[in-house]
């Protein structure tokens, strides 16, 4: 195979047997990919289902991230809904649109980084699909096993405080960088090719005790706004708990953003934020501010106050 060859010379069942190579099943999974369909086995426990679809050109571009790179956002963004949940990552089906003149190195550097981030998670693939398609499109099916109650948006009660765990704001600041062409701080520009979330960090929320809980994919604010109006409460933040790492002001600076406004509104870090009696906040957990009786409206302050600025990311904005 040479560095030139596409998807196209591949043909679909090549590329599925690139996708699919050296698999093997692990917990839960009876059957992996190569049948119809694979099987698994949830021993009792609950199924938590989740599917995120990313766009070439709206969620992701090939000049900015390669192959791998664009693996590992696919997986992280997908499984970071099942922590959200309190749930474990258990299975992964990835569904593949490419056009035919794809290069194959790029899709082997997708496999790979597809199994690293899944190897992260705790996530086994067990399936997929490829087809033609004009722009790349990867639609990402993930399971979770959930022994217990699931951590839904609605359980914010007031008098809890509201804690975050992950990053906030450099995913962001990533894309501010790459968006007037420059390609560092480099740290800035990594966390908006490749999330890292706190894998496992759902889990032990939900043991701990947690009363609401989301991933931070649109924003802090946007997304305490999705907890506050699910469990008809208000949340404030307090701007002093929040940690505006040194890389956010450089990039603030360079180009005459607001540090602070990165981390309120940066989206797609996939740190979770998560509501807890006062008392009951697990460790490597940041409070970042608390939940209260809702007014005329739920909704989101700082300080107080209402945030001026953009409140987040919205897809069809
Ligand atoms: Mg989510």
């Amino acid at each position: 195979m040479t560095e030139s060859a596409t998807l196209a010379g591949l043909g679909e069942f090549g590329a599925v047997g690139l996708l699919t190579r050296g698999l093997v099943a692990g917990a839960g999974v009876e059957l992996g990919p190569g049948d119809d369909a694979a099987v698994l086995q949830p021993g009792g426990a609950r199924v938590v289902v989740s599917t995120d679809t990313m766009v070439e050109g709206v969620h992701f571009r090939r000049d900015w991230g390669n192959g791998l790179e664009t693996g590992r956002k696919a997986v992280a963004a997908a499984a970071a809904d099942l922590e959200a949940m309190g749930a474990e990552p258990w299975a992964l089906v990835v569904s593949l649109t490419a056009p035919g003149d794809l290069p194959v190195t790029w899709l082997r550097f997708f496999h790979q980084g597809v199994l690293s981030e899944c190897e992260l998670a705790g996530l086994q693939l067990v399936g997929g699909d490829t087809t033609r398609g004009r722009d790349v499109t990867l639609g990402m099916t993930v399971l979770g096993r959930l022994d217990g109650e699931p951590v839904t948006r609605a359980g914010a009660r007031p008098g809890d405080v509201v804690a975050v765990r992950g990053r906030l704001g450099w995913a962001a600041a990533g894309l501010a960088v790459l968006t007037r062409g420059f390609r560092s701080p480099r740290a800035a520009v990594a966390a908006q090719l490749v999330p890292e979330v706190p894998w496992g960090a759902g889990g032990e929320a939900r043991r701990a005790g947690a009363s609401a809980m989301i991933d931070v994919s649109d924003g802090l604010l946007a997304d305490l706004g999705h907890v506050a109006r699910a469990s008809g409460v208000s949340v404030d933040v307090e701007a002093a708990r929040l940690e505006v790492p040194e890389v956010l002001r450089t990039v603030a600076q360079a180009t005459g953003k607001d540090a602070l406004g990165f981390v309120l509104t940066g989206g797609e870090d996939h740190a979770l934020a998560a509501c807890f009696p006062a008392a009951g906040v697990p460790d490597g957990w940041s409070v970042v501010g608390r939940v209260v009786e809702a007014g005329d409206e739920p909704a989101v302050t700082v300080d107080g106050r209402r945030w001026e600025g953009a409140q987040g990311h919205d897809h069809f904005a």
